[in-house]
Order: structure tokens, then sequence, then C-alpha cells
């Protein structure tokens, strides 16, 4: 049922833009809303924030086909539900509930998450972004690298060093709104694919927030960062699976239709070996994925199981099963151009978290 209403929304509402946008490098506001008022962008979060009051397994059905409509329309909805939202309803009090998600549920505003840095990827316990007590209020100041959502979000979780000292345990997270002052976006970053999806830095000069704005405890920041960055697996896993079942898709329809030595290339071995090999990869790696997500869903440890069902994905990216010129040269010259998105895509998707 919910695969079904996603699968027509995406169908009618992204796969026709999907090439269009990222070529033009635009933000779906339209589409947003409206998977807003599907309860799409707060899946997991109980109703009295105005979350639909889903799961992890619902959420990454969703993704996945969000993802199958538009690689980057699933980055934007990711980051919002397990990046942004995700923390502030583990960690967020009551007050900050009620202030920092019920807002971002409805698709006119969404969030997104800043811990990577221009001199840290992987690194995150090395942040050297500061922020320093001042009275009732926190200084932020740093520079965040590589934030999706960062041109069109309207807050933001990060995280920043109070105590030097303690090193990762120094580090400590915090509530943002956005546009503020002292906060500049930097350019919109030129990727390779998902470009709908804005991707920039985040630069804080004496950025003042409310002593309020501190998500947790001081120095809980890496231990939030953590536990979020594996719920953000779920989502990027999906969305891998999203951008995969869409090149199987195309690549069954080419060699459907593509007619050589008198019949469809679907009539050779070789070329089912391929589509079959194709189908498995990405079957098991949506039984990975969704193993993950009802792990996390009933409380039980997920980081091991959710590294194991991201990794398909960097196999995917450095060799494609649907690169092969059969499918390809075809696929590109689509009228949908399914692979002038999706190959570029599938290369970023393996990048992220
Ligand atoms: C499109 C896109 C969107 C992003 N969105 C966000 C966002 O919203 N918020 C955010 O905070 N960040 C975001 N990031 C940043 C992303 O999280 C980082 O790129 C990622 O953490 C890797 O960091 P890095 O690029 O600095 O690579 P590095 O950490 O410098 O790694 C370089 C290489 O070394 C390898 N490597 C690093 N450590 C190890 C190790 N211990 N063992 C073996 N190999 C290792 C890596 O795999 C990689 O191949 C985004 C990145 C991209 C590309």
């Amino acid at each position: 049922m919910l695969r079904e209403t996603v699968r027509d929304f995406a169908e009618k509402e992204l796969m026709p833009l999907a090439a269009q946008l990222d070529k033009e490098h635009r933000f779906p506001a339209e589409q947003v809303k409206k998977m807003g008022g599907l309860g799409l962008l707060a899946m997991d979060v109980p109703e009295k924030y105005k979350g639909a009051g889903l799961d992890y397994l619902a959420y990454s059905i969703a993704v996945e086909e969000i993802s199958r409509g538009c690689a980057s329309t699933g980055v934007i909805v990711s980051v919002n539900n397990s990046l942004y939202l995700g923390p502030i309803l583990k960690f967020g009090s009551e007050e900050q509930k009620h202030q920092w998600i019920a807002p971002f549920t409805s698709g006119e505003k969404i969030g997104c998450f800043a811990l990577s840095e221009p001199g840290n990827g992987s690194d995150a316990g090395a942040a050297s972004t500061v922020a320093r007590l001042d009275g009732d209020e926190w200084v932020l100041n740093g520079t965040k690298a590589w934030i999706t959502n960062a041109w069109d979000a309207s807050a933001t979780v990060v995280f920043a060093t109070t105590d030097k000292s303690l090193k990762h345990k120094g580090i400590s997270a915090f509530l943002v709104p956005m546009p503020t002052p002292g906060l500049s976006l930097g350019k919109k970053e030129d990727k390779l694919g998902i470009r709908a999806s804005s991707t920039a830095n985040l630069i804080f000069e004496d950025c003042r927030i409310p002593k309020a704005n501190l998500l947790g405890q001081p120095g809980m920041g890496f231990k939030i960062a953590m536990q979020t960055l594996d719920g953000g697996r779920i989502g990027i896993a999906s969305q891998a699976l999203g951008i995969a079942q869409a090149a199987l898709d195309c690549a069954v329809d080419y060699a459907e239709k593509r007619m050589a030595f008198g019949s469809p290339i679907t009539k050779l071995q070789a070329v089912q070996f391929k589509l079959a090999d194709m189908a498995v990869a990405l079957e098991g790696a949506r039984l990975l994925t969704w193993r993950a997500a009802m792990l996390k869903d009933n409380g039980k440890p997920f980081t091991k199981p959710v590294l194991l069902a991201v990794t398909p994905r960097r196999s995917w990216a450095c060799c494609p099963p649907w690169s092969s010129p059969e499918f390809s040269t075809g696929c590109n010259q689509g009228e949908r151009g399914c692979c002038s998105w999706l190959a570029p895509s599938s290369g970023l998707s393996a990048q992220l978290l």
C-alpha cells in the first residue's frame, strides 16, 4: 500500500522531471510540499509532533520509491528525515521537539545536518568548528562542508567543539535557524549527479544562537552524530536501491525493445545473465537494508548491519552492471534520459555517509 502510493507519486510527479531538475540544479519545491502532505518528510516522527508515526522499514521503502523517480529528491527527503529530524527526535527536549520538528514535517521547511568540514570527513572527531558560551548565547565559528539541502534549509543541526582538550568528547550539537546573522552559504557545489539537491559550505562567523539551542548535553555531539549517521545510512542505502531499481527497469525496457539479428536482445543468454545478476544483487542489497531498518525499529543494535547494507553501493558505483554498452548506449539516448542522471547519481550516492 505504502510502496504503491509512493511509487505512483514518484512515477507521476518525479520521474518525468528528474533529468531536467538535475540538469538545471533546481530544487523540487512543489514536489517536496506534496511529499510533506503525504507524510514522507517525517516518517518515523510521532503524530504529536506532526509526523506520520510510521517506522524505518516504511521509511526505507518510501525513500527507495522516491529515489527510483528522482535520486536528488531521495537525498533531500533522506536528509530531512534521518539527519535533521532524527537527532532532534532522539536527543531533543520536549520544547525543542515542538519548536524544531513540527514545522519541518509538512514540506514547507526542510533541515540539514552539518558535520563534515573542508579538512575532515570520515574523521568527524577532528572538527575545527568551535562554539563558546558568551552569557546566554553560544558563539559559533568555523566552516562546514558538503552540506546537503544547505541552500534550501530553514535550520541545521551543527556540530562544534566546546572543549578542545577532550577531543571528540568535547564536541557538542546545536540547533541553528537559517538564515541567521553570522551564518553564510558557500556556492552550490557543481556535482556530477543529484544536482537538484543543493550541497554547499555553511560558514559561521561569530554566529550567535541562544544557550537553549544546545542539543543534548555539552560533549554529547560526537555520540549524537555517530548515532544519527547510522540512521542516515538506512536512508542512503534505500536511495541507492531506488537508483539501482530505476537502472534495472531502464535496462530491461531497453533490452526488450532493442532488436538485433531479428529478435530482441533479451533473447540472448549473455544479456539474460547480466539482467539476472543485476536483479539478484539488488534484491540482496534490499534485504540487507530492510534487516538494518527492522533491527532499528526493534531497538536492536544495527551499526554493523547498516554498514553491510550500504556496502553494495560502492561496487555499483565503481563497476555498475548497467554500465555495459548494450544497455547504456540506448538508455543514454532515451527521451527519459535515465542514464544521464542515474549513473552519476549512483557514484555520488556511494560517497555519502
Ligand atoms: C553529495 C554529498 C553530500 C554530502 N552531504 C553531507 C551532509 O549533508 N552533511 C555532512 O556533514 N557531510 C556531507 N557530506 C560529506 C560526507 O559525509 C563526506 O564526504 C564523507 O564523510 C567522507 O569524507 P571526506 O570526503 O572528507 O573523505 P575522507 O574522510 O578524507 O576520506 C578520503 C578517502 O579515504 C578513505 N578513508 C577515510 N578513512 C578511512 C579509514 N579509516 N579506513 C579506510 N579508508 C578510509 C575514504 O573512504 C575515502 O575514500 C556529503 C558528501 C557528498 C559527496
